[in-house]
């Protein structure tokens, strides 16, 4: 995982985030982790600390898992992109395939049980092109190779619009009910 981080650190594939980052932000948890978060891109307070999650939506992810009683050590926390985009503008499709590499790559390390993707870009991703998470979210897609994706509302945007607050925190409360049936909690 070192070596991956160190690799990613140094990437210049999409020159627009290259010249626009304070650095990457590679993921954050140990390759033990049962559960790999998937969200979008880094913020402006991730760009500047290099860690994903530690901004106003992070804090709001942190509460609603801590809430539903998951511990920050059972899941690894990662983007689709590494870097962010300027104006947290939406990543771009060449941006997001330049990047894929690295997150399966992540994934690969890690062997996650259970994938959450956090809002569109994750969801897209990881499961399929064209899902929409408002029809998807707070529900279990098992693989055939035995990884559950459990796709939920990025929490920013219960930032924006307070109503997603509640259904956040249920899903969080569900996937918490499915840690423990697969006997992960
Ligand atoms: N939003 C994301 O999608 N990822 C982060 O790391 C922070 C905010």
């Amino acid at each position: 995982m070192d070596e991956l981080r160190e690799e990613v650190s140094r990437c210049t594939r999409c020159p627009e985030l290259v010249d626009n980052r304070t650095q990457t932000v590679f993921g954050d948890g140990t390759t033990e982790a049962e559960v790999l978060f998937v969200g979008e891109a880094p913020g402006k307070d991730e760009d500047r600390q290099g860690v994903p999650f530690v901004g106003q939506a992070g804090k709001l992810m942190d509460n609603a898992m801590a809430q539903a009683g998951i511990p920050r050590s059972k899941v690894y926390i990662a983007n689709t992109l590494k870097c962010r985009p300027p104006d947290n503008r939406d990543p771009k499709p060449e941006e997001i395939e330049n990047c894929s590499g690295f997150l399966a790559a992540q994934v690969a390390l890690i062997k996650p049980r259970i994938i959450v993707p956090l809002g569109r870009f994750g969801l897209e991703q990881m499961v399929k092109k064209g899902m929409k998470i408002s029809e998807v979210h707070g529900r279990a897609i098992r693989r055939k190779d035995g990884i559950i994706f459990f796709p939920m509302y990025h929490p920013a945007a219960a930032l924006h619009q307070p109503r997603y607050r509640q259904d956040i925190q249920t899903d969080f409360m569900k996937l918490a009910k499915l840690l423990k049936r697969e006997g992960l909690l």
